[in-house]
């Protein structure tokens, strides 16, 4: 869910609307997710949206005793469980004097439509290290200093793997070892990866994954369906 509509009320910062609308847009919002449908397929039909497709969030703040900043923390939601995941994002400086009355609307939408619907800071992922040390290791450490992210540990004569999600591949250890063919091999394991969500806390890491695989498998669904049409078609 963001903001996707703002209505000024009343500002008279030096900020322009447009900036202080944009910069709204973009504060990741807690997303109740079971309770909001998504604008396109509300039963209501109607461009402004109704209680099941739209939030309203207001901001009235007044900077009588001197120079303040507004927050995110300063939206007030009619809807608790859809806020501004942190009170502390800046949106705008008032002098003293100034106001800044408006109403925003949030809505849900898709990432594809733009960034701020994206629940997701970071996603990356990288394939699951498999390291063998074999019998020939007689334990020199050489492995264990060249790594760069302490994978392995020197126990008396021999070498254990302590951190293995950490090894990136990089295969320093292999061509630091003396033996030849190397006494460690560090190879990619089949068909596993780790796969890293960095929420923006608008939704918790495990519903963002098991959300997008619905919205796949929606999709593949979607194509076998025409495939067959156009199979169909031809014959
Ligand atoms: S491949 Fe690189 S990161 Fe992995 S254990 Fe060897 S030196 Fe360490
Ligand atoms: S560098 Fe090779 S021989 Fe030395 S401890 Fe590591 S794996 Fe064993
Ligand atoms: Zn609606």
């Amino acid at each position: 869910m963001a903001i996707d509509e703002v209505v000024i009320l009343e500002n008279s910062s030096v900020l322009q609307d447009e900036m202080i609308a944009h910069r709204l847009g973009l504060v990741p919002l807690k997303t109740d997710l079971d309770s909001y449908n998504l604008p396109e397929e509300c039963s209501c039909k109607s461009e402004f949206g109704c209680n099941l497709c739209r939030v309203t969030l207001a901001v009235d703040v007044e900077a009588k005793d001197g120079p303040r900043t507004v927050y995110s923390g300063d939206l007030t939601s009619e809807n608790p469980a859809v806020k501004p995941v942190s009170d502390r994002v800046p949106i705008l400086k008032l002098a003293k004097g100034q106001r800044i009355k408006l109403e925003a609307y949030a809505r849900l939408g898709r990432g594809r439509s733009h960034a701020k619907w994206q629940p997701v800071s970071m996603c990356t992922y990288k394939y699951y290290p498999k390291i063998r040390i074999s019998k020939t290791c007689d334990g020199c450490g050489e492995c264990v200093d060249m790594c760069p992210r302490r994978v392995l540990v020197k126990k008396g004569s021999k070498v254990e793997v302590q951190n293995l999600v950490s090894c990136t591949l990089c295969q320093d250890c292999t061509e630091a070892c003396p033996k030849e063919p190397p006494a460690i091999e560090v190879t990619p394991e089949e068909n596993k990866f780790i796969f890293n969500v960095e929420s923006t806390e608008a939704l918790p890491p495990q519903r963002i994954v098991e959300e997008s695989l619905k919205i796949l498998d929606t999709q593949l669904k979607e194509l076998e369906a025409e495939i067959k049409v156009k199979k169909s078609e031809k014959t």
